[in-house]
């Protein structure tokens, strides 16, 4: 859609609680402010995130705009305004991208200390209550206006919408957590859950020339999907310790990265993980459960544990070239699911809802 043509008008999908129906409404196409930049959305796509909050699992301001995987092309710049993305290549209007989850100040403790996604005045879209002006803060929308401090990256021509769209989450994520992992080139990885953080992870894993990839989920059913995506071995919780021993002379792998959101997959990432090596843990973002942990362990074996949440906006220009150098090399259109116009929202939730592990799009 194009808002011009809207009588300055756009469409957005309005969420204000579990259990009340979207709302389809316009609001006023918001002129852009210092700093910011107004975008015609093409593409969202529904995250695990958005269903939990459909669901009433997870609690979000509201009324808002769901949707932060989103993708659209430039419309206008706000004054003073960088033109500029993340590459520092230049920005015009009508130039294809997608941005950062979250916006960030650059100058607060955190963002000094290299977690912009631990702003102080962090901003998240699709996750903000929606303000007279500031309506179009979401992905179910026709525009999203994005506010200073979001990182944008021009999109490649070869990466479609959809694959494009989950970059700035699920991808950048997992992104994010090899830069924490540092280089993998001949070692041994273990990624434990095998949704789409973990298909994704191994298809990385590959592509930064990890030896061995091993992957490891309750669900059996996951195992054809992660050998599509390059997983050597896949194996149940029950008998990942002795795979892992066989493949690794008894050492454990050098890498094990967890992405399942179960405690008992903590404690079996850390089993996993060799003498002297590294653990990422990102899979959990509720609170509640426990690990428990010997110290002894900890100290012999001399672990390093790096807890992940998001990412910073380095992780999106690394997730975008990655799908863009490899993503056809892996099965990623597996991942995407049908696609809905905005009118269809309520329709495109029931779908992501029925088809866990599928990325279902909205293109207004
Ligand atoms: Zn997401
Ligand atoms: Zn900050």
């Amino acid at each position: 859609m194009n808002t011009e043509r809207s009588g300055g008008r756009a469409l957005a999908a309005v969420f204000s609680g579990h259990g009340h129906p979207f709302q389809l409404e316009t609001f006023p196409v918001p002129a852009p402010g210092p700093g910011e930049v107004l975008v015609d959305i093409t593409c969202s796509t529904i995250c695990g995130s958005d269903l939990h909050t459909w669901h009433g699992r997870r609690q979000e301001p509201v009324p808002c705009i769901l949707g932060h995987e989103i993708v659209g092309r430039i419309v206008a710049f706000g004054p003073n305004t960088l033109r500029f993305d993340l590459r520092g290549e230049p920005l015009r209007e009508g130039d294809r991208i997608t941005w950062t989850l979250a916006a960030s100040c650059g100058e607060c403790f955190f963002c000094r200390r290299a977690l912009p996604q631990k702003c102080e005045q962090l901003f998240k879209y699709g996750h903000s209550a929606i303000a007279a002006g500031r309506e179009f803060s979401g992905g179910f929308a026709e525009c999203c206006l994005l506010t200073r401090g979001t990182g944008i990256v021009k999109l490649p021509d070869e990466l479609s919408d959809s694959l494009a769209a989950p970059a700035n989450c699920a991808v950048a994520t997992v992104a994010a957590a090899f830069r924490l992992a540092g280089p993998i080139e001949g070692a041994s990885v273990s990624i434990l859950g095998c949704g789409v953080l973990g298909l994704t992870a191994v298809a990385m894993a590959r592509e930064l020339g990890a030896a061995e990839v091993i992957t490891c989920d309750l669900d059996p059913t996951r195992a054809d999907a992660s050998r599509s995506f390059g997983s050597d071995l896949f194996c149940e919780p029950a008998d990942l310790l002795s795979d892992l021993r066989d493949l690794t002379n008894g050492r454990g792998a050098d890498l094990t990265m967890e992405f399942s959101g179960s405690s008992a997959a903590v404690s079996a990432a850390l089993a996993a993980t060799r003498t002297g090596g590294i653990a990422v843990i990102a899979g959990t973002t509720t609170p509640g459960g426990s690990v428990a942990i010997d110290p002894n362990e900890l100290v012999r074996r001399m672990l390093t544990i790096r807890g992940l949440h998001n990412y910073a906006p380095q992780d999106l220009v690394s997730a975008v070239d990655f799908l863009a150098k490899a993503g056809s090399r892996f099965p990623f259109h597996s991942l995407g699911g049908s696609s809905f116009p905005l009118a269809e929202i309520t329709q495109a939730f029931e779908t992501a809802t029925s088809s866990p592990g599928r990325r279902v799009a909205i293109t207004p």
